[in-house]
Formats: structure tokens, sequence, C-alpha cells
């Protein structure tokens, strides 16, 4: 799919083993649910997208993250990431996935809350939090709005430097330039690079989903990668 070049070659290399299912009427254990990744072992997974969904491709950047994060992974820590809450976890209200897709489906707000990219991400939890931050980062009409909120909001600011890796300069509004080991572990409590910062990087240690690569997403003119 043509969405597929904005990922550097050493991304999309991950998706690889990825098998993506299009179905009609997905019908889960939910009752709205339009989309669901499923990681497997030995590096092959599975997503399901219904065609009804109504931004199919949104919706595979917000899968793809979760294949690649291993979401549904039980062993899974997302204690680091929730420190980025000012009440940790206690800032999740936990539903159960099923009322969280019926309520991010039906009454998702205008206006999200502090923090979160939607409300989903606040009411499925830290992996969908992670997810929602993702699926709008990497979407070139939706960037703008989510870079623009994290100049205001200190919280969302801190989420977007954890999975891009790069520092953001509130002022501006732009990501400067990577995160080094150091300042990413000292700023944002992991131990290690999380994420994009991860999965982009080069035996070398360079980004390819650097600063650059994040701002011009955010102008709605992704960089390809043929
Ligand atoms: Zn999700």
């Amino acid at each position: 799919m043509e969405f597929l070049i904005k990922y550097p070659p050493n991304v999309r290399n991950r998706f690889r083993n990825t098998t993506v299912y299009l179905a009609v009427d997905l019908k889960l254990k939910t009752k709205d649910k339009r989309a669901i990744a499923i990681g497997g072992s030995a590096g092959s997974s599975v997503i399901v997208v219904d065609l009804l969904n109504d931004d199919v491709k949104k919706t595979l950047d917000h899968e793809y993250f979760h294949i690649l994060d291993k979401s549904d992974d039980p062993k899974k820590d997302n204690s680091t990431w929730a420190l980025a809450n000012p009440h940790g976890m206690r800032d999740y209200t936990f539903l159960t996935s099923a009322e969280a897709v019926e309520h991010g489906s039906e009454f998702e707000p205008p206006i999200p809350p502090p923090g979160f990219a939607r409300i989903y991400g606040k009411e499925g939890g830290p992996d969908e939090d992670q997810a929602t931050i993702a699926d709008r980062l990497l979407n070139p009409v939706l960037a703008g709005s989510i870079t623009k909120r994290a100049m205001e909001d200190a919280v969302l600011r801190k989420k977007v430097e954890m999975e891009t890796g790069c520092l953001f300069d509130p002022a501006t509004g732009r990501f400067q330039r990577a995160l080094t080991k150091e300042e990413y572990t000292a700023r944002l409590r992991f131990r290690n690079f999380q994420y994009y910062s991860t999965w982009s990087r080069l035996p070398t240690g360079e980004l390819t989903m650097d600063s650059d690569f994040w701002n011009a997403i955010a102008d709605g003119k992704p960089k390809k990668f043929e």
C-alpha cells in the first residue's frame, strides 16, 4: 500500500512477516471493533482490518505499532511509560477494551483529554495511549494538530519524545534533534531507547525516523522511501 513508503526500509522490514486481512463487518467479542493486531511467535503477526473502517491507513499505522510494540505480550511492562502521567497508572480509566472501543467510536470529543492523543488512549490503558499517539504522529493530516498541542501540553510532549526519541521544542513546535541515550534515559526514565527510536535505529546509531522525518509528517509532506 502506498502509505507504507513513508516508513524507512529498515522499519518496513519489520512488517515483512505481518499478514493483513481485510474483512467486512468484523465482529469480534466487542460490538464495534474495527481492527485487531495479533502478535505471533517467530516474527509472524496478523492484522485484521474492517473495510468499513473510516480510515484504513490510520488504523494500519495504529495496528503496526501494536505489532512492533508487542502490545499483547503479557510480559510487557508499561510502568515507566505511565510515569509520564501526573498520577501514573491512575490516569487511565481502564474500561474493558470493548467499552473503550465503543466509547471511542461513538463519543470521541473534539478536544482530547490533556496528556492524551485521543480519549481512547485514556480509556483503553497504556498500550492504547501509545498506539493512539503513534497513529496521530504518523498521519500527515493529523500530525500537525498533535505537535501543536504538544507545545502547550507538557505530558503529551513527554510522550511524543518517548516515542520518537527526538527533542521537541515547545516554543517552535518542531522536533530539534535525536536525543542521546543519556538524555533519553535521564529525561524519560527508561533504561534504554524505546519505540521508534529503537525500531528505526541503524547499527551505526543513527535514526532513520529522525527529527526531520517527524517534522516532515507534521508539515503534511512525509518523506518517501521507495
Ligand atoms: Zn489499539
